[in-house]
């Protein structure tokens, strides 16, 4: 399954990060900074990333 990249840029220490969410996660879980923990995140665009490659 393809799975979305989110972008997010902090609005407390301006760190930029993406994280890589289910749509369930993104819908549900609340997105923290991993530089400083703040909530206070906000989604800059979301990437969407045709991996096929799968190493089982
Ligand atoms: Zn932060």
């Amino acid at each position: 399954m393809d799975m979305p990249t989110y972008e997010y840029r902090c609005q407390d220490c301006d760190k930029e990060f993406s994280l890589v969410l289910s749509m369930a996660q993104h819908d549900r879980e609340q997105v923290v900074c991993p530089g400083c923990g703040s909530h206070r995140v906000t989604q800059k665009f979301s990437t969407f990333f045709a991996k096929t490659s799968r190493k089982s």
